[in-house]
């Protein structure tokens, strides 16, 4: 049967408790999974449990009866700041379990993760009562309008780098456009989002309207993606794994499908750029949550002029983060480990790799200390297009570094790439950082910074990495679908 399970925290950035559930939470409920096993301590979701969140009595039922179209937009605006407002009377206990679960430091987690989940959560709750179609004039006798309705059940999957982050951009717009829920945590880190599931209820939403189903992505991320009542499923992770939710939906019922996916976003700096502005951006750009970050500034071009300077420069933040790396919940520490042993082993396959092939070690390219999962923050130099440290996500704290002579060439060189996610430019010419910006081929282009989403601004990839944008008015249209309603106020045929 499901539990609970207590983690004590006694460190000194954070001492406390924090319980979570293990089940299943369907139908505002823990349940146990049937037939299915567990993952650690977490009951995993069985195909039969999933099915009934989907099914009668979970979430179409909610939709059909109390949610949807039957909840007042302005109402689902006032549960979703109550769940704000409750995850920010816990943040402590959040940024704990967040830290814990993913090796976030504590602090950073904090601010970052559950502090931006619970701006994203005030700002959808703000567009739930202003989501309007059109009236549309056609001829004298007839009148048409439109109706941004919920697709219904949506299915939701998200990855292991930002669970907070990612669940309150998915259930965000998800629920205040009136659809329900069934989202899978990644089986990495279930953490926040079990705990999340207990506010849930107590913020008040009608039971089904969320529930979140832990377990395997070939399990119960398969079984969402090819679930006949679900519509619509929002998904973030890798381009391997969209890839199989597309292929899914189009072998079933044609659901619609969003996608988030990886990058390989360049980092443009450009002889006339502001150095220290570009080295501060650089560093967080790709060292940021260990280099676990999707937008990762990972292929760092430099023009000649500059190319010495900030190498000099950049790799002196790179040993300084060296120097600070450590256990997440030590104040002062700016660099924990790496999510998982798979994870830290992909890194350290990569950096082999990069040495193989001919780069040049900058900074980093070994682990740090002699456990866990820690990885130096390292810069590669001499890289070329075709190495794998070039082409490929790395997902962890490695930035190659490539030197280029004219705009023209490192256009080429930056859109030489499958994904399309970021790009940076970095330069005090302004025609030529906007100019830079609109020729590479990115959903986000970061000018004199990086990394720096808001929760106003739509985000997305262009080529494989995405489909859809989430984020800002934009995620509205894509979990409401669009009935044109035609008014015949005349006689004629
Ligand atoms: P992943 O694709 O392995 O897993 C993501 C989620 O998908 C997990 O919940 C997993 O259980 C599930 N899953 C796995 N196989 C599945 C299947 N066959 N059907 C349905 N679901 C399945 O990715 P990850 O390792 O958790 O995360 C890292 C990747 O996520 C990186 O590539 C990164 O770039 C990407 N990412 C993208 C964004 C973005 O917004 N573009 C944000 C964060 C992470």
């Amino acid at each position: 049967m499901p539990g609970t399970y207590t983690h004590k925290f006694d460190t000194p950035a954070y001492k406390g408790e924090a319980t979570i559930h293990t089940g299943l939470f369907i139908g505002g409920k823990w349940v146990d999974p049937i037939e299915g096993g567990t993952i650690d301590y977490n009951w995993a979701a069985s195909f039969i449990r999933l099915d009934f969140a989907i099914n009668p009595p979970a979430s179409i039922l909610a939709y059909k009866t109390v949610w949807g179209l039957h909840y007042p937009g302005a109402g689902r605006g006032k549960l979703l700041n109550k769940l704000a407002d409750l995850i920010e009377k816990n943040i402590d206990e959040f940024a704990a379990l967040e830290a814990l679960d993913v090796g976030k430091v504590f602090a950073k987690a904090k601010v970052i993760d559950i502090g931006g989940a619970i701006t994203c959560l005030r700002y959808y709750a703000g567009w739930a009562d202003k989501v309007q179609g059109k009236t549309i004039e056609t001829t004298e006798n007839k009148l048409a309008y439109t109706r941004h309705e919920p697709y219904g059940v949506v299915g939701q999957i998200v990855p292991w780098n930002f669970p907070m982050g990612m669940v309150s951009w998915k259930i965000g717009p998800a629920l205040a456009t009136g659809n329900t829920v069934v989202l899978k945590p990644s089986e990495i880190t279930p953490l926040t989002a079990l705990k999340l599931a207990d506010l849930i209820n107590e913020a008040g939403f009608p039971p089904g309207v969320v529930n979140i189903v832990n377990g395997y992505g070939h399990t119960v991320g398969q079984a969402i993606s090819e679930h006949p009542q679900i519509h619509k499923v929002a998904f973030t992770g890798s381009t391997l794994t969209g890839r199989k939710i597309l292929k899914a939906s189009a072998e079933t019922n044609l659901k619609v499908v969003t996608l988030e996916l990886g990058g390989k976003s360049p980092l443009v700096v450009f002889d006339d750029a502001d150095i220290d502005q570009a080295v501060k951006w650089a560093s967080h750009g790709i060292f940021f949550n260990m280099g676990q970050a999707c937008t990762a500034g990972s292929r760092i071009f430099l023009q000649e002029g500059i190319y010495d300077a900030f190498l000099e420069k950049f790799t002196a933040i790179a040993h300084d983060l060296a120097a600070k790396t450590g256990d997440p919940f030590t104040p002062g520490t700016q660099h924990g480990p790496q999510v998982s042993q798979i994870q830290f082993d992909r890194i350290m396959s990569y950096i082999d790799s990069g040495k193989s092939d001919g780069a040049k070690v900058h900074a980093g390219g070994e682990r740090h200390g002699s456990e866990g999962f820690f990885v130096k923050p390292t810069i590669f130099t001499d890289c070329h297009p075709d190495m794998k440290i070039t082409k490929e996500e790395i997902f962890g704290p490695v930035a190659a570094v490539i030197k280029f002579k004219t705009e023209e060439e490192v256009i080429d060189l930056a859109n030489n790439t499958e994904y399309g996610l970021a790009c940076h430019v970095f330069s005090q010419n302004v025609n030529r950082a906007i100019r830079v910006a609109h020729a590479l081929e990115a959903g986000s282009a970061w000018v004199n910074c990086a990394q720096f989403t808001d929760i106003a601004v739509p985000f997305g990839g262009y080529k494989q990495s995405g489909i859809g944008r989430e984020l800002g008015e934009y995620a509205l249209d894509t979990y409401t679908q669009v009935k044109a309603v035609h008014i015949n106020i005349g006689t004629n045929l």
